[in-house]
């Protein structure tokens, strides 16, 4: 836990620390093991306020910031970072519609959103390619009922559960000839939209990931988010702060996890008649993953500070992404070695630790996507 939180954020995260113990902690293996996300839990962050809590109070939500909303998936994905990413990604279609959505947007769908009455999906990447953004095939055509969607949407996270979908398509194109995306929210039950394939991933395998198909799903006149042939900003924006802060705090909590683990492990273990942690080879190792997890902390809630008074924190959370992801297959990996021969028995849960590291990398951006925009903000 960042040092610097005050007595709220303090008391937050010991109160969905606790929440995450009595309701994921001893399950996570299990949802891994048999690829389940448990979709009855939304309702119950939804009741305990942890959804949306960057929503404003008169929307349902707590009034308070990424930070905050760090700190629960951060405490999630101590134990799941599987079912922190569905999460995760329930609160970017509430973001989208707070800051690009219509008043009416907002005082229909934020509520339910913060309740979990709705599920929320973003769909933005496609077969074409996540980083090439504006490569849409999906098209949003004007038509005299509103509008009218088509495409395929690959990698979205809850594809087969998410009832409120907010997806982005080529609407036209500019003066240069280039593709222009809106941004748009398609109601639950509206006719057209169905979930495709159901991807088999490595990690992260408490949510739900796949593909989502639209055919001539008609959207009203008023289901814009934000202005027609802004989309992009809109999925950049949403991406780009909640994204990635949400991308950055799961990593954290896998981080800490392999910190916690390494500790548990050397001290339990015997080994020339010693704990294995009086070597010191393996407090190197514990070293090494506390450090990256102070330095993953200290770079993520920076980063959501500057957002949350209102800054532009864009590459600073891309900076965060970046390392704290990358830190945490570093960090699982590490805790791996210590163990030895048991680090590779699924028994423990350290594997699981390095699986969800790995398949946390893409999410939100690679890598080397997170690169680029740090270095284009200093070359601008
Ligand atoms: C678990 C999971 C959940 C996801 N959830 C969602 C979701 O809910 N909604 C959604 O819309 N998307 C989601 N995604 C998709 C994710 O955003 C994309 O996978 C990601 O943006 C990368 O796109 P891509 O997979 O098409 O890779 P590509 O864009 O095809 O990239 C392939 C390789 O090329 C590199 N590359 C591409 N462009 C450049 C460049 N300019 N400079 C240097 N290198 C480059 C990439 O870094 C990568 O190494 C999810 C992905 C995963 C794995």
């Amino acid at each position: 836990m960042f040092e610097f939180f005050n007595e709220n954020q303090v008391m937050l995260a010991s109160v969905a620390k606790e929440l995450v113990e009595k309701e994921i902690a001893t399950h996570a293996a299990e949802w891994d093991e048999k690829d389940h996300c448990p979709t009855e839990l939304f309702k119950v962050f939804g009741q305990q306020g942890m959804l949306g809590v960057f929503v404003p109070e008169q929307y349902g939500g707590a009034g308070l910031g990424i930070t905050e909303r760090s700190i629960i998936l951060e405490e999630v994905a101590r134990h799941s970072a599987g079912f922190a990413i569905a999460l995760m990604t329930h609160d970017l279609a509430t973001a989208a519609i707070l800051n690009h959505g219509t008043e009416e947007m907002k005082k229909t769908w934020l509520p339910k959103l913060c309740a979990a009455e709705v599920i929320g999906g973003l769909s933005v990447t496609e077969a074409t390619g996540g980083s090439d953004l504006s490569n849409q095939a999906t098209t949003i055509e004007k038509n005299s009922a509103g509008y009218l969607l088509n495409g395929r949407k690959v990698f979205i996270t809850n594809s087969h559960i998410a009832n409120l979908n907010i997806w982005t398509g080529t609407s036209g194109v500019n003066e240069k000839g280039r593709k222009v995306l809106s941004a748009i929210l398609i109601p639950p039950e509206t006719p057209g939209l169905s979930a495709g394939r159901k991807e088999n991933k490595l990690g992260l395998r408490g949510s739900i990931t796949g593909e989502v198909i639209a055919k001539d799903v008609q959207c009203g006149p008023d289901s814009i988010v934000g202005k027609e042939g802004k989309g992009s900003a809109v999925a950049l924006h949403t991406i780009g702060n909640y994204g990635r802060s949400g991308m950055a705090a799961i990593a954290l909590g896998i981080l800490r996890a392999s910190v916690e683990e390494a500790v548990k492990f050397g001290n339990e273990r015997i080994i020339y008649g010693n704990p294995l942690s009086k070597i010191p080879e393996m407090q190197a190792i514990i070293a090494d993953n506390q450090v990256e997890y102070e330095a993953a902390t200290a770079m993520l809630y920076n980063a959501t500070a500057i957002y949350d008074n209102g800054k532009d924190a864009i590459p600073k959370l891309a900076a965060a992404k970046y390392f704290a992801t990358e830190a945490a297959v570093r960090a699982s990996r590490r805790t791996m070695d210590l163990m030895g021969g048991y680090g590779v028995i699924n028994e423990y849960p350290v594997g699981r630790f390095l699986r969800d590291a790995l398949a946390n990398i893409p999410s939100g951006g690679t890598s080397q996507i997170m690169r680029v925009i740090v270095a284009g903000s200093l070359l601008r």
